[in-house]
């Protein structure tokens, strides 16, 4: 169905029906000039917007609507995590262009919806408009934290330790099959076949390296239970969560708290699907992991006295690297030789990061 069929409010109508459900702290939702909510006295509020792009972001030649959705959702609460919140609300704008049906706006707040229910978090609201040219979303999400418990990038120190969770570059390498056509008989995954599987089975077990990769790009999963596990440990004393590249990420950082960092070459956590992967993609595997973006993944710093008790956590989670006092990122290799690491995640506008 088209959408001037339905209009902007019979739209909005759908999307409302499509909402999870109001949560005891929605005082009013969707449907008002504007939500009314309720946090606890003593947790603070934090605020996260993200903005996707077609084109920039995503191409709808090789994302399911469902996908979309679940991503839109899914960068947007990966931010909260990395402040060791919890997600509890979030709004969503869209500039739809001509082309677009109501039946893959349906799909996409699907997505979205599924996302936000595995986290308990509600959406609350939004805007919708016409666009010229390209699909336009903007997400964001409102968390709450204990005020103590709260991690910025700013508090690394020398001689923390650096871990992050889960593995690394999966995403980008996926971002790589998707644009390379690998949904190909190779992988077993055409591309019609892959987006149909992804509705069917959404999070199931992946079928094939390819699968696997590819579903770490399309529908990420943001790491909000281990964020808020690190915040209440009270352990990190920074913390990111991966968007723009290892590399990138750790750089800012390493800026704001004014140190340095040394990486271990070989410690950088890769996934069995990526490894298996090594001689078909252009690049090896490190690249990947380094400077490709979208892991969604967290990177945090801990003072050396606290390792122990990270380590009880049993969270999957790899000691990386050490911060320094310098100003510069290194990258060590197995026999102890640094190498200056310039930070090389995705820059929309082009420019260089700044490299102290
Ligand atoms: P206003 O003109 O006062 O901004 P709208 O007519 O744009 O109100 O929106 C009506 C209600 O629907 C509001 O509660 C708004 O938050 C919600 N809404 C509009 N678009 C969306 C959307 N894409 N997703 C979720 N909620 C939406
Ligand atoms: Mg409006």
């Amino acid at each position: 169905m088209k959408i001037s069929d339905l209009g902007e409010f019979g739209l909005i109508g759908r999307i409302q029906k499509l909402a999870p459900r109001k949560s005891s702290s929605t005082l009013i939702g969707i449907g008002d000039d504007a939500a009314a909510l309720k946090l606890p006295a003593s947790h603070t509020l934090l605020a996260t917007t993200d903005l996707l792009i077609e084109g920039v972001h995503f191409d709808l030649a090789y994302t399911d609507f469902h996908s979309l959705g679940w991503k839109a959702a899914a960068v947007n609460l990966s931010d909260i995590a990395a402040m060791g919140g919890i997600p509890r609300f979030c709004l969503t704008a869209l500039g739809i262009p001509t082309g677009i049906s109501v039946e893959q706006i349906t799909e996409f707040y699907r997505g979205f919806k599924a996302l936000l229910k595995s986290h308990g978090t509600t959406l609350i609201g939004g805007d919708t408009c016409s666009s010229r040219k390209g699909l336009f979303i903007s997400v964001t999400a409102l968390g709450e934290v204990e005020p103590r418990r709260i991690i910025t990038r700013a508090g690394a120190r020398p001689g923390d330790r650096i871990f992050v969770t889960g593995t690394l570059g999966d995403s980008a390498a996926g971002l790589e099959l998707l644009e390379s056509g690998v949904r190909s008989q190779e992988s077993g995954v055409r591309s019609k076949k892959l987006k149909s599987a992804l509705r069917t089975t959404r999070l199931s077990s992946p079928k094939s390296s390819h699968f696997a990769l590819i579903e770490r790009h399309l529908r990420p999963v943001p790491r909000v239970e281990w964020g808020r596990k690190i915040a209440l440990s009270g352990c990190a004393s920074a913390m990111i969560d991966l968007s723009d590249g290892l590399s990138s990420d750790l750089s800012r950082i390493c800026e704001q708290s004014r140190v340095g960092a040394e990486l271990l070459a070989n410690g950088i956590p890769l996934s069995d699907a990526l490894r298996k992967l090594t001689g078909k993609l252009a690049k090896p595997a490190a690249h990947y992991a380094l400077s490709g973006g979208e892991d969604y993944e967290l990177l945090f710093t801990a003072p050396p006295g606290k390792v122990k008790k990270i380590r009880s956590l049993k969270l999957p989670l790899t000691e990386i690297g050490l911060i320094t006092s310098g100003k510069t990122l290194s990258l060590v290799d197995s026999r102890g030789r640094k190498k200056t690491l310039r930070p090389s995640g995705y820059d929309h506008f082009g420019g260089r990061r700044a490299v102290k």
